[in-house]
């Protein structure tokens, strides 16, 4: 399945359940992100098992699709993933972590 078709689905999923659905509810979706990613790390730290980690990272996913679907309608999500992926193979090396060679 691809981006623009799980967008689908989840539209599918928060029409059906009544879930918040219009573009000033962006900002909450995106707040639930973070949540979810909250819930993936502390399943990580207590070692919970990799299906439990990762069922908070698809929740995570939902969410962040969830919002371009309202905050970005007009963006084709899957166009949008292999041109941000070209642009970071572009990058140099290591590129945005130069903090790795500092002394602390
Ligand atoms: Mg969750």
């Amino acid at each position: 399945m691809h981006l623009e078709d799980m967008k689908k689905e989840i539209e599918r999923l928060v029409v059906s359940k009544g879930f918040y659905n219009k573009p000033e509810d962006v900002p909450k979706k995106l707040l639930f992100a973070f949540i979810e990613l909250g819930e993936a790390s502390d399943a990580w730290k207590k070692g919970e098992s990799q299906e439990k980690i990762a069922e908070e990272l698809i929740d995570t996913i939902f969410y962040i699709l969830d919002a371009s679907r309202l905050a970005c309608p007009d963006v084709n999500m899957d166009d949008m993933f292999q041109w941000k992926l070209s642009k970071n193979l572009g990058r140099p090396y290591q590129y945005g972590e130069g903090h790795r060679s500092k002394q602390l």
